[in-house]
């Protein structure tokens, strides 16, 4: 008989004490339904991964780990950002278990897509994307805007799977292959793309957030799309090369007419038409110096080789530590 996977559930959770008493045994209802349809081990566990929250969420992983066996939790030392939150708990369990599944606390994301996802797993998929099929319960502009989001990505040289966010399935083995992937501007959803391996997608529908507010104003979520773009291709400085070009000639044959008026003896007014060209070229210019600046900023902070995240605190003390060292142990 083929061994059953030991899946770990890494959820991010920053200032989350409203709703993760009630996602929390959701999560655990679904590991334990998984288990007895046979699809898993019953070594699987819930990771939740605090981020830096400044209310009681790490007080409540806490309790929950004194609970239930099932559930465990890493801190980050101080809120580092959601990408960050997930790398770091994909990187805790990638040694100690087989599978991984990603999901965001807010029981948005439709945990009954994690069945779907294991069967694809079972199927040989390394990486499994789970994919919104729509969008109704998101408001008109969150969903404009978060699907120009995937468009403008692709558009500029970031492939990403269009409207999946980060609910996905990863195997251990390309976790580890992963881990080679030493950027510090991470943006996960366009970098497994990168790994390769056999990978499928699950549709799900999502819903609202089940108490609390999101974390994802307008302002985050335009810094994400330029992270995202930034650290995945350099389309943009390949179009500021030429925009640069086309009114290199623009200008060249604004000069050559303007010779022609001259030795025509037309008097040309002149001054109206260089203001307009001094200021859309000095637009340009300045929009040109910062896209490149932002490049040149990644490069500084790449080169620094800074930690991507720090674990602070693990709830796998005394036996409870022994016993998880152990199981990595018997995989290894
Ligand atoms: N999150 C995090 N660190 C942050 C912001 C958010 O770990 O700095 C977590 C949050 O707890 C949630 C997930 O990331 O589990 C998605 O955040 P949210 O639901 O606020 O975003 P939205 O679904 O509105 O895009
Ligand atoms: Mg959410």
């Amino acid at each position: 008989m083929e061994a059953k996977p030991i899946l770990w559930i890494v959820i991010p959770c920053y200032n989350e004490e409203q709703v993760l008493p009630l996602t929390a045994p959701m999560f655990l209802h679904k590991l334990q339904e998984l288990t007895e349809k046979g699809r898993i081990s019953p070594r699987s566990r819930i990771l939740f991964v605090n981020d830096g929250s400044k209310d009681k969420t790490w007080q409540i992983i806490s309790d929950l780990a004194k609970q239930d066996e099932h559930f465990i939790g890493i801190s980050q030392s101080r809120n580092r950002g959601h990408q960050n939150a997930v790398l770091a708990g994909l990187m805790e369990a990638a040694d100690r278990c087989d599978i991984t599944i990603s999901i965001d606390c807010d029981g948005q994301d439709d945990i009954n897509a994690m069945d779907e996802m294991v069967e694809q797993y079972w199927q040989g998929s390394e990486v499994v994307y789970g994919v919104r099929s729509k969008r109704e319960t998101d408001t008109w502009f969150k969903r404009t805007t978060a699907e120009g989001f995937y468009k403008l990505m692709n558009a500029l040289g970031a492939e990403v799977v269009f409207n999946h966010a980060d609910y996905r399935l990863v195997s251990s083995r390309v976790l580890r292959h992963f881990a080679d992937y030493e950027e510090v501007n991470i943006f996960l959803r366009g970098m497994f793309p990168l790994v390769g391996f056999p990978s499928s997608v699950v549709y799900y529908e999502r819903s609202e957030r089940l108490a609390g507010q999101s974390h994802y104003p307008l302002r985050k979520m335009l810094a994400l799309a330029f992270n995202g773009i930034t650290s995945l291709s350099v389309k943009p400085i390949n179009l500021i090369a030429g925009l640069g070009v086309f009114f290199s000639l623009l200008g060249l044959a604004a000069a050559v007419w303007a010779i022609v008026e001259a030795i025509l003896g037309h008097t040309v007014a002149g001054w109206a038409s260089i203001i307009c060209i001094v200021c859309i070229l000095g637009g340009i210019q300045l929009i040109s110096l910062g896209v490149i600046g932002q490049y040149i900023g990644k490069t500084y902070l790449e080169t620094k080789r800074r930690p991507r995240y720090i674990i602070s605190e693990r709830t796998w003390e005394g036996a409870q530590r022994r016993w998880i060292e152990e199981e990595a142990e018997d995989k290894g």
